[in-house]
C-alpha cells in the first residue's frame, strides 16, 4: 500500500513528534529547522539527552513545549520514509503485546547502519606504469600481496595481509603505487520469475492454488488456513500465490519457524522461480543485513524468507504474506518484546489489505477457531502427493514390552531398526531432550546438580568437552569425577538425551553411520544444509533428532521413525501440552516414508491411553482436535478466552513478593474475569531473577490490554523490579 500524495508537510519552525528508537512512553517533540521539510514516515536523526538517536516522524508536534527548550531535528535520513501502514501496525503491535511504540519501531529499525546511504567502497590494484616514488619495506609488503593474490583488493584485506597499517596503503595511492577504483557493488538482487512452469499439480492441489492465486489478484484482505497432511505439497501450492505477487511485481514475504533449517525449502524455492529469495534471521552478517534492509524499502526486494523479525521489515509494496508451519512454538518470541509472530502477521496483513494464508498439517487450535468463526478460509489437501502412503503407526507399551533398566529401546524398536537397517532404509529416533542426560545425581548422598541461576538441573554434555549446563540461562561447569558433597565416585546419570541414546545405538549397531540433529550440534544455515544432503545422500544410515528434525523435511530413504519417549510433553501444566505433543509427533511421524517406500512409524510409551497416543495411533485428527476443543471450551481456556500472564521479577525475593502482594490486592473485580496468583512461576529463578506469577482469563470481548493498563496505573515503579505482560502465553514456565 502506499501514502496517499496528500502527505503532511512539516515546515520550518513546525513542530513533529518524533518516535525514537528506545522503549519510551511517548513520541518526543522537536522543531524542524530552516531548510528542511519533514513528512509523516521520514526517518530522522534527532538530539537526545547527550547523544542523537535516530527515530521516525510520527506526525504533528503534540506538546506545547517551551520554545526556548525544544530542540532541532539533526538530519533527515536517506531512507524512503516509513509506509503509514507499518507506522499503524508499530502502534498496534505495541498496544497489543502491551509494550511501547518505540520498542516496536526499534524491530523495525534493526539495522541503523540502513538509514545511511551505503559507504562507496574501493579497491586497489598496482599501476602498471608507477612513478618513480620511495619504497620502504612496509610498501614492499603491499605490492607483493597484489603481486601475488587478487589483482584488485580491499584496503582492509590488504593491509592485514601485508602486515601494515592502512595509512601505508593510501600512502602508496598518494606516491602513485597503487590505483583506486570505485568497487561494483557486492550485494546484488536476483530476481524469481513468477512466469516459470511450476510442477504440474493435481486436481486438488490446482483448485486450492487457483483459490490462493486468485486472492493475490483480488487484492484486498483474505486470510486462509492451507490445512493438508505432511506430504501433500502445501509449499507447491501456495508457491501458486507467490508466483502471482511476482507477475504484479509485488513483494512477498514467508516466516518459517526455524529459518536457519530452511535448506531443503531454499532450494525448491530456486527451482521453482529460478532465483532465491533473500533470507532474513539473526545468523547473517552485519553488512547483508544491511542491504537487504535498505533493499527491502527501496523496494528492490521481491520475496524475503525469515524468522519472525522478517514481519518488521519495512517492505513497500506487500502483496502476501504465508506462514508455514503456523501451528509453531517458535513463532513466539519470549524475551523483549513478547508477540506471536503469525498472529501479528495477520494484523499486518489486515493493516496492508493483502492476502496471508497459514500453512500446516496440523493446525493450531486457535486458526482452526477463526475457521469456524469464518474468518479464515479453508483449503484441505488431504491426500500425500503421488499416492505415497501415510506411515504406518504403533504403539509399545513400555510398562510389559520395555528395554531393561538403563536402556531406552524396547527390543520391538531394536527389531524394527535392524530390519530397515538391513534393507539399506534409513531409521531416525527422535528424543527431544538435547545433552547426555537430564539430571546427574549422587547414589551415596543423593545430591543433585542444580543451576546456580535457575530452578533447573543441570544437564549432562558429553560431547567435545564433558559439562553440566543449563539449558535456561546458559550456565555450564565442568563435570566432576565424584560428588562435590560426598566426594564419592558415584555420580550416575538419570534419564536419556540424545547423545546417550546414541551411545546405545553404537553399541547395537557398531557398524552404521550415525549422526545426532540437535540445536547445539546444527549451529546454523550452513550445518543443517550440509546434514540435509548427507541424508539425501545416504551417507547417513540413523539420525537421532530431537525437534528440529520434525520440520518440513523430505527424506526418501527415510522409512522407520522411532519416538523414543512419546509421554515427554505430555506432563506439565501447560495448557498446550496434549496440542503440541500431538503436533509435534504427528509431523515427526509425517518424515516417514514420504515416497514410495512405505513408511513405519514406532511410538513408546508408559500412557498407551492417553489421548494424545490414542489419536496418534487411530490417525483420527478431527477426533483429537474435537476432544482437545472441547476440553478448552469447558475449561474457559483459549481459544475461547483470552489469557494474559504477568510476571513479576527481580532480584531479591523479598521485594517481589511485596510487589506481587501489592498488585494482588489491587487486582481488578469482574464477574468474569479470573485472576489467578501470584504464584511463584513453575521455574522460579531464571538467571538469578526471581519470579512470579499471575495468569488474567478474561472472555475474548474484554478488553485485556485495557485491563492491566488499568490494574499496574496503581503500581508504583519499584528499584530492580519488572512487570512484563505475555498476552497469549505459550510459555508457562
Ligand atoms: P508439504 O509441504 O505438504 O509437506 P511438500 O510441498 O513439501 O508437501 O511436497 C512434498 C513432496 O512432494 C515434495 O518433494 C514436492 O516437491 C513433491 N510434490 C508435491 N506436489 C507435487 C506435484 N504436483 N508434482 C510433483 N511433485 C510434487
Ligand atoms: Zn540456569
Amino acid at each position: 500500500m502506499v501514502d496517499s500524495p496528500a502527505k503532511l508537510s512539516h515546515h520550518p519552525g513546525s513542530h513533529v513528534a518524533v518516535l525514537l528508537a528506545l522503549p519510551l512512553p511517548t513520541a518526543y517533540d522537536y522543531r524542524v529547522p530552516s531548510q528542511m521539510v519533514l513528512s509523516d514516515g521520514d526517518f530522522v536523526r534527532v538530539p537526545f539527552g547527550r547523544r542523537q538517536v535516530n527515530g521516525v516522524v510520527w506526525g504533528a508536534g503534540l506538546h506545547d513545549i517551551n520554545k526556548s527548550k525544544i530542540k532541532d531535528v539533526v538530519e533527515c535520513l536517506p531512507t524512503p520514509p516509513m509506509s503509514k501502514v507499518l507506522r499503524l501496525f508499530v502502534d498496534w503491535v505495541g498496544a497489543y503485546t502491551f509494550s511501547f511504540s518505540g520498542a516496536i519501531l526499534k524491530m523495525t529499525m534493526s539495522v541503523p547502519a540502513a538509514l545511511e546511504e551505503p559507504k562507496p567502497h574501493f579497491v586497489f590494484s598496482l599501476n602498471p606504469s608507477p612513478p618513480i616514488f620511495k619504497m620502504t619495506s612496509p610498501r614492499q609488503r603491499v605490492i607483493t600481496v597484489l603481486k601475488k593474490g587478487e589483482p584488485q583488493q580491499e584496503l582492509g584485506k590488504i593491509a592485514h595481509e601485508a602486515e601494515v597499517s592502512t595509512s601505508v596503503v593510501s600512502g602508496l595511492v598518494k606516491a602513485g603505487g597503487l590505483l583506486s577504483q570505485r568497487a561494483a557493488p557486492t550485494f546484488k538482487i536476483a530476481r524469481p520469475d513468477g512466469n516459470l512452469p511450476g510442477l504440474k499439480l493435481s486436481e486438488e492441489q490446482a483448485a486450492a492454488g487457483e483459490v490462493l492465486a486468485g486472492d493475490v489478484v483480488k487484492g484486498g484482505f483474505a486470510a486462509s488456513l492451507l490445512d493438508g497432511v505432511p506430504g501433500s505439497g502445501k509449499t507447491e501450492v501456495y508457491f501458486e500465490a507467490v508466483a502471482e505477487a511476482l507477475k504484479q511485481n509485488r513483494q512477498v514475504l514467508v516466516l518459517l519457524p526455524e529459518i536457519a533449517l530452511s535448506a531443503q525449502w531454499l532450494e525448491r524455492f530456486e527451482r521453482r522461480f529460478g532465483a532465491p529469495p533473500l533470507q532474513w534471521h539473526s545468523d547473517l552478517g552485519p553488512t547483508i543485513r544491511r542491504n537487504t534492509w535498505r533493499a527491502v524499502a527501496q523496494g528492490q526486494v521481491d520475496v524475503v524468507v525469515g524468522a519472525r523479525s522478517a514481519l518488521f521489515l519495512p517492505f513497500s509494496d506487500l502483496a502476501l504474506i504465508v506462514v508455514d508451519e503456523e501451528h509453531e512454538g517458535a513463532f513466539k518470541q519470549e524475551e523483549g518484546v513478547i508477540y506471536n509472530a503469525r498472529d501479528m502477521a495477520v494484523v499486518r496483513a489486515h493493516l496492508e489489505n493483502i492476502s496471508i494464508i497459514l500453512a500446516s498439517a496440523t493446525p493450531s487450535l486457535e486458526t482452526i477457531a477463526n475457521v469456524k468463526r469464518g474468518r479464515y478460509k479453508l483449503l484441505q489437501l488431504p491426500q500425500r502427493h503421488g499416492g505415497a502412503k501415510l506411515p504406518d503407526i504403533s504403539l509399545i507399551d513400555m510398562r510389559v514390552e520395555g528395554p531393561i533398566a538403563g536402556h531406552w529401546l524396547s527390543p520391538e524398536l531394536v527389531e524394527q531398526m535392524k530390519r530397515t537397517l538391513e534393507a539399506g532404509e534409513q531409521v531416525m529416533l527422535f528424543l527431544n531432550r538435547r545433552g547426555y542426560a537430564p539430571l546427574t545425581l549422587c547414589r551415596t548422598c543423593g545430591h543433585r546438580f542444580k543451576c546456580p541461576n535457575c530452578t533447573a538441573w543441570l544437564v549432562t554434555h558429553r560431547r567435545g568437552v564433558g559439562r553440566l549446563q543449563c539449558h535456561h540461562c546458559g550456565y555450564f561447569t565442568t563435570l566432576p569425577e565424584c560428588c562435590p558433597s560426598c566426594e564419592n565416585t558415584t555420580l550416575a546419570s538419570c534419564g536419556p538425551g540424545v547423545e546417550r541414546l546414541l551411545e546405545e545405538v553404537e553399541k547395537l549397531f557398531p557398524k552404521i553411520r550415525t549422526e545426532i540433529a540437535a540445536s547445539d550440534s546444527i549451529t546454523g544455515p550452513a550445518a543443517a544444509a550440509e546434514l540435509v544432503k548427507r541424508i539425501e545422500n545416504q551417507e547417513v544410515d540413523l539420525i537421532i533428532g530431537t525437534q528440529i528434525v520434525a520440520k518440513g523435511y523430505h527424506f526418501p530413504l527415510l522409512t522407520l521413525v522411532g519416538v523414543v519417549d512419546a509421554d515427554l510433553g505430555l506432563s506439565g501444566g501447560d495448557l498446550r501440552a496434549a496440542e503440541r505433543t500431538y503436533q509435534l509427533l504427528y509431523q515427526v511421524a509425517g518424515r516417514a516414508g514420504r515416497s514410495q517406500h512405505p513408511g513405519r512409524v514406532i511410538l513408546q510409551t508408559y500412557m498407551p491411553e492417553h489421548p494424545v497416543v490414542q489419536a496418534l495411533l487411530s490417525g483420527d485428527r478431527e477426533k483429537f482436535i474435537e476432544t482437545e476443543t472441547t476440553a478448552r471450551e469447558e475449561s474457559k481456556m483459549p481459544p475461547f478466552s483470552r489469557l494474559a500472564a504477568l510476571i513479576v521479577s527481580g532480584p531479591d525475593a523479598v521485594e517481589v513478593d511485596r510487589v506481587a502482594s501489592l498488585l494482588a490486592r489491587k487486582a481488578p473485580h469482574f464477574d468474569n474475569v479470573l485472576i489467578l496468583g501470584p504464584a511463584p512461576a513453575p521455574l522460579s529463578i531464571i538467571r538469578g531473577r526471581h519470579r512470579r506469577r499471575f495468569l488474567v482469563r478474561a472472555p475474548r470481548e474484554v478488553n485485556i490490554q485495557h485491563l492491566l493498563t488499568n490494574w499496574l496505573a496503581s503500581y508504583a515503579v519499584s528499584r530492580g523490579i519488572r512487570i512484563q505482560a505475555d498476552i497469549d502465553p505459550y510459555s508457562f514456565l
